[in-house]
């Protein structure tokens, strides 16, 4: 099909929808380093892991070799409510850019919870529901996750207790509110309901606390209660494999009317949208069929890829968790209270840091000033109030169009629009008063938490 045929907008049928989920690290030759038990720094056994989680996903997050895993229909069925996502054309961005580039981006934020966060939270919370638990723990920070659990959570009937990071939970009052009308519990953290949450205030008086810290206390109430579990929404290898129906669908999309990226781009927290985005993708990469360029945007104030160390690190601030290989800042750093909530962890996923460090992908960071630049410009000529989390992509997107636009090269940009702002209009208000700072922690910062690190 000819390239003035492409549509503003890319529109799968729902018989179009993957119908399993694609599991990268079968086609890795370095597979990611296993998750190790604190203790006695072995890989953790799936028993020792079935007391956190719930048994099938376990089995995924442990599957190193299995290419497709089948999407249980239930979920197939939830996934209808809000998906296929649209996959668009941003001719207006282009233009307003002058830029000879093509650029596309997958838009995840159309559903109730605003983000990707609900393509792994459905397939969680079913696999708990299935194994016949109470209920699910989970931290959450900007508060996407939360809400995408909660309602997840509601629509299969099961309890749901989130540990919310203190400093969200004040700046973003409505998505806590969201999470109560699907039936939530929500408890700012760190809190003093846990043993690691008394212990984190002890030593930090007055943190707003972080993704790490919240964590802990999750997983501390799950390994504590009967008939309940944690669950997680980013940074493990199950949520990127569930989050591969984002990039499932774009390459279904893409191919259809044969357009291919030379560049993928994706906002990087734990890594589960951008490791969901590129997962297709990077097979053929891996496989030696195609080559992408892939980058992974983070804040400058948690900038784990650029300026952390791949080295064994606790999961949680409250070091209660297994050790994960990844690019870590360390778990005892605290990230300032930036507006991209979702952005603000110390640490990396496993996959996604194997494949940085085999040098199959890039990662750059970017101050928030500029992303709320980049946020404003975008919401004007594409009309989506995007998501301050989303908005690194839109700017590396950006920048990588105007680079063409020096070049002359027509390049094709495919990034990841993980979500919307519309919970995050503070933010916006303090860009609008120009009273946005750029926090960048110092050398000196990264150093004092990675001597902290657990010696493996
Ligand atoms: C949580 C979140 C992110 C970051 O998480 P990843 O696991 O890195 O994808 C990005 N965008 C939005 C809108 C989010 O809610």
């Amino acid at each position: 099909m000819s390239e003035n045929k492409i549509p503003y907008k890319i529109y799968l049928e729902e018989s179009e929808m993957p119908k399993s989920w694609y599991n990268l690290r079968a086609d890795m030759k370095n597979k990611p380093a296993p998750l190790l038990n604190p203790g006695t720094l072995q890989p953790m056994t799936a028993e020792e892991l079935s007391g956190v989680f719930c048994e099938e996903l376990v089995k995924q997050e442990l599957d190193n070799d299995t290419p497709y895993f089948e999407i249980p229909t239930e979920i197939r069925d939830f996934y209808k409510m809000y998906r296929p996502s649209p996959l668009v054309r941003a001719y207006c961005l282009e233009e307003k850019l002058g830029t000879p580039a093509k650029i596309y981006y997958k838009f995840e934020g159309n559903n109730t919870s605003g983000s990707h966060k609900l393509n792994s939270a459905i397939a969680q919370a079913y696999y708990a529901k299935n194994q016949g638990l109470k209920g699910v723990t989970t931290e959450t920070g900007a508060g996407q996750w939360g809400t995408a659990l909660s309602m997840a959570c509601s629509y299969l009937g099961l309890d749901c207790k989130v540990y919310m990071v203190k400093c969200s939970y004040e700046q973003k009052p409505f998505r806590r509110e969201v999470m109560k009308v699907y039936g939530a519990d929500v408890t700012p953290s760190p809190s003093d309901t846990t043993k690691v949450g008394r212990r984190i205030l002890e030593e930090f008086p007055g943190t707003g606390g972080s993704l790490g810290c919240a964590i802990s206390e999750a997983v501390e109430v799950a390994t504590s209660t009967e008939g309940y579990r944690y669950v997680l929404g980013s940074v493990l290898n199950q949520v990127l494999l569930h989050q591969s129906v984002i990039g499932l669908e774009t390459k279904t999309a893409m191919d259809k009317y044969g357009i291919t990226p030379d560049v993928i781009i994706g906002c990087a927290g734990g890594g589960s949208n951008l490791g969901g985005l590129i997962s297709p993708f990077m097979g053929e990469k891996l496989r030696g069929e195609r080559d992408y360029r892939i980058i992974a945007v983070e804040p400058a104030s948690c900038p784990s890829f650029t300026r952390g160390e791949y080295r064994y690190d606790f999961c949680d601030t409250g070091m209660v968790c297994p050790l994960a290989k990844m690019y870590t800042l360390g778990s005892s750093f605290i990230p300032s209270a930036d507006h991209a909530g979702g952005l603000r962890f110390h640490g990396m996923s496993s996959v996604l840091s194997q494949l940085y460090a085999d040098g199959l992908m890039e990662a750059v960071s970017v101050k928030q000033t500029d992303v709320f630049k980049a946020a404003e410009e975008f919401a004007r000529v594409e009309g989506i109030l995007p998501a301050p989390e989303s908005s690194h992509a839109i700017l590396a997107a950006v920048n990588e169009a105007l680079k063409c636009k020096e070049t002359g090269e027509e390049k094709t940009i495919l990034f990841g629009l993980t979500g919307t702002g519309y919970f995050d209009l503070v933010a916006y208000e303090k860009f609008h008063k120009g009273e946005m700072v750029n926090t960048i922690p110092t050398d000196e910062d990264i150093r004092k938490s990675l001597d902290r690190l657990p010696k493996v």
